[in-house]
């Protein structure tokens, strides 16, 4: 409840302030300062100091301000909501309404992928702090321990749901706060942000998803070595700091890790034992709205995540098991087929619209340096820094507790398939894409039909450019039975 609320413009009042009269964005704080200097948020009191244009809020109990923004008299503000998956951390952030779409970018940095788990990353700009619950954020949710912060540098600092782990806000200098565009609940993104550019692309040593979105709408965006201006990078660049080709196809392990360190883990090559399980056919291969149940069961028990293709032998005696494939079906060459899902828990657990997932099967994941499997059953086994979200029944999500990173997902359906955040794995071995690893699947995005692509740039850009992008390597598509294409 404010201490004041009394204003000689009555007009001012019912827009900025809502029925209970919660804080609602800058504007209302300026509004009480023509009456009072302090104001009471909850059970807080904060000082409210006026210096030209720049307010500050001085919490009782420290001597610094605890926030400081800009005041903007010059329009209206639009307010949004942007949620984590599980609606733990549920802020309200502000936009200018009159100002164009945001130009925003893909952060390709090394931070921006193995703090996320994500191929990439993006945050848009708000006016002012976000809001929790009608208070201020960080006085009150992240106090609360409904949020964790994690500090990327000494000036940044994010904030992922402690539950699900969506990073959701950044602040930078303790003033300027960003969303997550992957969080922001509106139905029509590109009238707040549109895509524009790549930022440091250097970083992923072979352009990364950068090379997956050329552009949007036929409209070229400019990869940036580093920060936007700097040298641009053509797509076919592959950094000199990159081991060949030729080298890459003998590693035996790949590498991942989050941002912290706290989650490390190895995959081993494709091998006889990888295709012993049997799972269904995933969304990205057949789209489950539009596919009988009896295919998407995999009846032939294909081995989709392998590429080329490993399908059962049907020659040989099937009453015994193992073995279920040749041997030489599993050759040097076989590689884990990835691919980019669009789904909603995908884009609310993890912050960003386009998860891109490669699907091993538990017999190739190993702990780092080690020759153990990583076990997420067992309690006392499992990682120590490894948080488990229960996204829907059966179906689990695993993240670093300490930076948030999305590592894992898997099903008890199918638990010797793990699907792993390919934004963890080390560039250093082969690149963000890791081509001599991976086999990208670009016929088709996971969940497409729910990803609203007619009001999302970066949607648009992905169908397109992995459509480009397949052209362009001649490439046969994963899927010995032609998966339907969207
Ligand atoms: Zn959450
Ligand atoms: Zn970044
Ligand atoms: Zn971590
Ligand atoms: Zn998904």
């Amino acid at each position: 409840m404010f201490l004041c609320l009394s204003t000689s413009d009555e007009k001012w009042a019912t827009r900025y302030l809502d029925s209970d009269a919660r804080f609602h964005g800058p504007f209302s704080l300026l509004m009480l300062l023509e009456k009072a200097n302090e104001v009471v948020i909850s059970t807080m009191t904060y000082t409210v100091v006026l210096d030209s244009d720049t307010v500050q809020y001085y919490c009782s109990s420290h001597s610094h301000p605890v926030y400081k923004s800009t005041i903007t008299m010059t329009s209206d503000i639009r307010r949004e909501k942007a949620q984590c998956h599980c609606g733990t951390a549920s802020v309200v952030v502000s936009f200018l309404s009159a100002n164009p779409p945001i130009e925003h970018f893909l952060c390709h940095c090394n931070t921006c992928r193995h703090v996320e788990g994500q191929m990439a990353f993006y945050f848009l700009p708000i006016e002012g702090p976000p809001l929790f619950g009608g208070a201020l954020f960080n006085a009150i949710a992240y106090k609360q321990g409904d949020v964790t912060s994690y500090r990327t540098s000494p000036n940044s600092v994010r904030y992922f749901c402690h539950n699900c782990s969506a990073t959701v806000l950044r602040c930078d200098n303790e003033t300027d706060w960003f969303v997550s565009g992957g969080s922001l609940c509106v139905d029509n993104k590109d009238e707040i942000a549109r895509l524009a550019y790549h930022i440091n692309v250097a970083d992923t040593l072979d352009g990364g998803m950068s090379n997956h979105i050329p552009s949007v709408d036929g409209k070229k965006l400019p990869r940036y070595a580093q920060c936007k201006g700097s040298d641009e990078l053509h797509m076919n660049w592959r950094s000199e700091n990159l081991k060949s080709v030729e080298d890459a196809k003998k590693d035996t392990r790949l590498s991942g890790y989050c941002h912290c360190g706290n989650i490390q883990f190895e995959i081993s090559r494709p091998n006889f034992l990888s295709a012993t399980p049997h799972a269904p056919y995933p969304d990205l291969l057949y789209p489950r709205a539009q596919t009988r149940l009896s295919t998407v069961r995999n009846s032939s028990d294909e081995k989709w995540w392998l590429y080329p293709p490993v399908v059962r032998n049907h020659h040989g005696n099937t009453s015994t098991r193992p073995p279920l494939v040749h041997q030489d079906s599993v050759t040097r060459g076989t590689k884990y087929v990835a691919g980019y899902c669009l789904c909603d828990i995908c884009r609310q657990s993890g912050g960003f619209e386009a998860q891109a997932w490669v699907w091993i099967p538990r017999s190739n994941l190993f702990e780092r340096g080690s020759s153990k499997h990583i076990d997420f059953v067992d309690g006392p086994k499992r990682p120590k820094h490894l948080k488990q979200y229960l996204s829907s029944p059966g179906r689990f999500r695993e993240f670093c507790d300490t930076c948030g990173a999305t590592a894992f997902w898997w099903t008890t359906s199918r638990s010797d398939i793990i699907d792993i955040s390919i934004g963890l794995l080390d560039q250093n071995v082969d690149g963000v894409r890791a081509e001599e690893w991976l086999k990208w699947y670009q016929d088709r995005l996971s969940f497409i039909e729910t990803a609203h692509e007619d009001q999302k740039s970066i949607v648009r850009g992905l169908k397109s450019g992995l459509r480009v992008y397949k052209e362009m390597k001649h490439e046969e598509t994963p899927g010995a039975q032609g998966a339907q294409i969207n």
